[in-house]
């Protein structure tokens, strides 16, 4: 696509997105069976120039990036669940008797690697990959372990990688569901559960429950400030409501997996959701004083954040998110 063509993309996109609300309900019975009460209505942004815009940013942005070097590494989390960590999301990996699920596949030049890494845990087929939400970071592996196994995920990680009811492409989830779904798997019941607009509007939390593991997916950046992709349904404060509630309803002694970062518990997750609501409150203040965005990003922050930093992603992108967030309509 032509750099114009993308731009007219990108402003037919945000003209549509200004048209357009959203409204959630609190996901509460987070992690407990209450939440398939769990309701939502969400008005839908079916632009397949957002899709192709996506696309192409994902596309571009990996371009560069010499996945021959990235090495996979597994990391038990508990009983039967595992944490591979390459280039990418976090992919989760429930192993046993009855084969292989796992949680996000990364990007497709990896696939190879991941699947070796998958032989090297179990032997056994694999039989479902679930998508936490629709960026090329989670889903780029899809077109190739979906061949085999069947790809769940909520209704709009399927819209917002173009696939129209009943069509069949490479990649795209063949199960949908649109508040929370259970799928029951070596010997537990692993819940995949939808979450109000935060990150995107297409992301869901993963608790296998036999095992205690929660799977954030990019609701979760361990350690370091989160993006929140405003132009692919995303909210900030829907992204820190949602945090605030994965923090109360997390079961006890839980392993978090992130969908960036290391293996984390309760205590990181605390930890990400005070800077959240820290570094908001403040750029909250500055807005309702009529700082401009570079007024904001000349203040800064706190040096206490600074490590928070990611190299993807500095302090003053974050306070851009933030601002741009909390301004919208
Ligand atoms: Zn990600
Ligand atoms: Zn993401």
């Amino acid at each position: 696509m032509k750099t114009q063509t993308l731009l007219t993309a990108q402003v037919e996109f945000e003209n549509r997105r200004k048209h357009c609300s959203r409204r959630g309900n609190e996901a509460e019975g987070l992690f407990t069976p209450s939440c398939a009460s769990l309701r939502r209505r969400l008005p839908f942004l079916n632009s397949a120039c957002l899709t192709a815009v996506l696309l192409l940013q994902t596309a571009v942005a990996h371009a560069q990036q010499d996945f021959s070097k990235v090495e996979i590494k597994t990391i038990h989390v508990a009983k039967n669940i595992y944490m591979l960590q390459g280039a990418g999301g976090n992919i989760g990996v429930s192993v046993g008797p009855e084969g292989l699920l796992i949680v996000d596949d990364q990007f497709a030049p990896l696939a190879d690697k991941i699947e070796a890494a998958l032989k090297q845990l179990n032997p056994g087929k694999l039989k479902f990959v679930l998508n936490t939400h629709f960026h090329g970071d989670h889903t780029g592996g899809n077109a190739h372990f979906g061949r085999d196994a069947h790809i769940i995920a909520h209704a709009n990680v399927r819209k917002r990688l173009g696939g129209g009811a009943g069509e069949t492409k490479p990649g795209l989830p063949i199960i949908t569901f649109d508040d929370s779904l259970s799928v029951h798997f070596n010997g537990e019941e692993i819940r995949v559960i939808h979450v109000p607009p935060g990150h995107t509007d297409s992301d869901s939390l993963i608790h296998f429950t036999g095992a205690n593991v929660v799977h954030m997916g990019d609701s979760f950046f361990s350690g370091r400030f989160p993006n929140i992709d405003l132009g692919g349904g995303g909210d900030v404060r829907g992204y820190i409501r949602n945090v605030g509630e994965a923090v109360k309803k997390l079961p006890p002694d839980a392993k978090v997996i992130p969908g960036h970062g290391p293996l984390s518990t309760a205590k990181e997750l605390n930890e990400f959701h005070e800077m959240l609501v820290e570094t908001s409150g403040i750029v909250e203040k500055a807005i309702a004083a009529g700082k401009t965005l570079d007024q904001v990003k000349a203040d800064g922050l706190p040096s206490k954040w600074k490590s928070w930093e990611a190299p993807t992603l500095g302090t003053s992108r974050w306070l851009e998110i933030l601002y741009q967030g909390l301004t919208r309509k």
